[in-house]
């Protein structure tokens, strides 16, 4: 992949001393970045970043000192307060900062607890949104986050909160019924306890389910299952995290709209995964 990427012309901003900009790098494939994010890349002085930062997207700032500050991978882990806190400290000191996370920084990226904290302290800052695990992370494994046919609301789930545990907050029977499709983040290490509260709340044991880990990446994986197996398949198959689960008739789909398998010589397995006999665009 080329180091030297320009941006095309155009009236990108300029990052001033002491301010910080709040970026989502997507869910991996540095192409899915934003043209703001590369803008961000080429004027850092350093750059904070995250686990699910791919080291691709950094070297495209080589002029920048790089933080890392996730909490993943055997790595010491940072604590919320303490990041925040540092951006803090880099900007009155006149760096120009770029905060990079992976997906969207509003998306369970505690982007807004940063943002808040950088405010509060008199830190100027802007925000530029990124693509999410859980709509480009499913849409590279060919399952659309909503489909007419399939449909009308999308609920996104945290599958663990600050404590580590299944947040207690959700009611499992609201979200069961109040959405045909689900997409779970941080779903893995409960995954027993999610499928299981939402069989009690009255969805299947055969509804469709996907797992996505690593989306975009070249180590990205797939598992489509049932919530009745979810569990079992995911250990079978050893699955490990990152991974979007999306629960719903769209993971159908994808036996259809698998563009990556297609581009590896299979055909689709399935024209017309909803049996609807009739063109994809009739109503
Ligand atoms: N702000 C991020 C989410 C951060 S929370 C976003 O908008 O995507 C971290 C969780 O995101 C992971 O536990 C996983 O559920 C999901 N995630 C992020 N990147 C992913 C990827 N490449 N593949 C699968 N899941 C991913």
């Amino acid at each position: 992949m080329s180091k030297d990427i320009t941006l095309p012309t155009g009236d990108f901003p300029t990052l001033e001393q002491g301010w910080v900009w709040l970026c989502g790098a997507g869910p991996g494939d540095p192409g899915l970045l934003t043209l703001h994010a590369l803008n961000a890349l080429k004027q850092a002085d350093v750059v904070i970043y995250d686990a699910l930062v791919n080291d691709a997207i950094l070297d495209w700032a080589p002029q920048a000192e790089k933080i890392y500050a996730g909490k993943r991978g055997g790595k010491p882990s940072a604590k919320q307060r303490d990041i925040s806190l540092h951006l803090v400290e880099l900007a009155q000191s006149g760096k120009r900062v770029l905060r990079l996370k992976g997906g969207d920084p509003f998306v369970f990226g505690r982007g807004g607890e940063e943002a808040q904290t950088l405010i509060q302290h008199g830190v100027p800052v802007r925000i530029i949104p990124g693509i999410s695990a859980g709509i480009g992370g499913l849409a590279y494994a060919g399952i659309p986050v909503t489909h007419r046919d399939v449909n009308q609301s999308v609920t996104f789930v945290t599958g663990h909160d600050q404590s580590g545990e299944t947040p207690s907050s959700l009611n499992w029977q609201a979200i069961s019924d109040g959405s045909q499709v689900l997409v779970i983040y941080m779903g893995i290490k409960h995954v027993e306890r999610i499928a299981g509260e939402l069989l009690n709340a009255g969805r299947g044991v055969d509804e469709p389910v996907a797992v996505v880990t690593s989306a975009t990446t070249p180590e990205q994986r797939v598992l489509e299952t049932t919530l009745g197996n979810l569990k079992s398949d995911m250990d079978a198959a050893g699955m490990t995290p990152p991974a979007i689960i999306c629960v719903g008739k769209s993971v159908l789909m994808r036996q259809v709209l698998d563009w990556q398998g297609m581009m590896n010589g299979e055909t689709p397995r399935n024209l017309d995964p909803l049996n609807r006999g009739r063109p994809a665009e009739a109503s």
